[in-house]
């Protein structure tokens, strides 16, 4: 199949053949009719595949339940690996899969799958698996991140559960290694371990750090060689200036900042200081159960001062970095997959228009997947 965008591009195949304005011979023609036209999103840091959603623990936090008494009535993360641990495969997979098709129709042609709910040794090897399934199942490129240290299971300690999650990367079939490091979680000596381990794979190490609390964990994160660093909320000003002369992507989550009326990550900060600045949906059921990056990108020009061209790179070529994707995703090039939106309205108005999904069109590996009804008129 080739399709034309007019006065834009033309595809063949799976890649965007030439930016020529749109050859006319092409079998499909699509009328962008003032719309913009811009790369498919890539959404680097998801919790899918995860089970059910905790909507009542939403409800205590924002009526000022303290954190301590949700724990006590069971809810964090113990409470989505309870819902993992009893829902079955298909279930599972049904749940992520619809969620996975949401963003694709909010424009995410690119996303990232992680562990996290297993809990236990065979509780990450499911969650692997089903995030593989789900991976061979979504229409979007995909890559999967092991995230075993996430929280130390009950009954566990933090250093004997960092033996666990030696052996689990030591068999597991990952693209990159992540762990939380938090006063409740995991330490700053825990990443260090973990970054000789992500090294030994050969795959890149993520963390989610400074999110509650300043553990000085950037640096820490930048000695072991880190890919990115997740969250920042509360980074330490003295750790902007190192983490932008770094190989090491700031990947902001503003939607979990919204949602958990968290501090803000210094985002123009980081990026005035040259930083690679990303932004994700962290789509997860307990602090950001979002699926739109035009929303999350909304949030991030609102609350960290940054332009829609700003934010628009921070969800495409610097996050598709984040993935090691950047060389096939992330821009409109010759020779690059053919992962494109057709919005509905200059990409300036993608953060202005707060809540509205500006995606008329999606192609993705040079097929339309998705045409939004309103906007069959475009295609001939
Ligand atoms: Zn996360």
């Amino acid at each position: 199949m080739t399709i034309a965008i007019t006065g834009h591009l033309t595809t063949e195949g799976d890649r965007i053949a030439a930016l020529d304005g749109g050859d006319p011979r092409a079998s499909v023609q699509v009328d962008p009719a003032g719309g913009d036209v811009v790369p498919g999103f890539v959404d680097c840091h998801t919790h899918l595949p995860f089970a059910g959603w905790r909507a009542e623990e939403y409800e205590q936090k924002v009526t000022g339940v303290p954190y301590e008494e949700i724990a006590r009535r069971g809810g964090g993360i113990a409470s989505s690996a309870r819902a993992l641990a009893g829902a079955s495969d298909a279930a599972v997979l049904a749940q992520a899969e619809a969620l996975a098709d949401e963003m694709l129709r909010h424009g995410t042609t690119t996303l990232e799958f992680k562990t996290g709910y297993g809990l236990s040794v065979e509780g990450e090897r499911r969650q692997l698996a089903l995030a593989r399934s789900l991976a061979a199942r979504v229409q979007q490129t995909s890559r999967v991140t092991g995230l075993f240290a996430h929280a130390v299971p009950p009954g566990s300690e933090a250093d004997e559960w960092m033996e666990r999650v030696a052996e689990l990367v030591a068999e597991a079939d990952v693209d990159a290694l992540d762990i939380y490091v938090e006063s409740v979680a995991f330490s700053n000596e825990h990443l260090t371990r973990l970054g000789a381990l992500a090294r030994g794979r050969g795959v890149a190490l993520r963390a989610h750090v400074e999110q509650f609390n300043t553990n000085r964990s950037v640096p820490v994160a930048l000695q072991a060689g880190a890919r990115s660093v997740d969250h920042l909320a509360c980074l330490h000003p003295d750790d902007v200036a190192p983490l932008a002369a770094a190989e090491c992507a700031a990947v902001l989550l503003p939607g979990a900042e919204f949602l958990g009326a968290e501090r803000l990550a210094p985002g123009r900060e980081l990026l005035d200081a040259g930083a690679r600045c990303v932004l994700a949906t962290d789509c997860n059921p307990g602090t950001s159960p979002v699926a739109s990056l035009p929303l999350v990108m909304g949030l991030a020009v609102r609350r960290y001062g940054w332009t829609a061209a700003e934010a628009l790179a921070a969800v495409t070529i610097d996050a598709a970095w984040v993935l090691g994707l950047d060389a096939e995703v992330g821009s409109l090039e010759a020779g690059k997959r053919a992962d494109v939106l057709v919005l509905d309205c200059p990409a300036g108005h993608i953060p202005y228009r707060l809540g509205h999904n500006p995606v008329a069109v999606v192609v993705i590996g040079g097929e339309i997947v998705w045409v939004r009804p309103d906007q069959e008129w475009r295609i001939s």
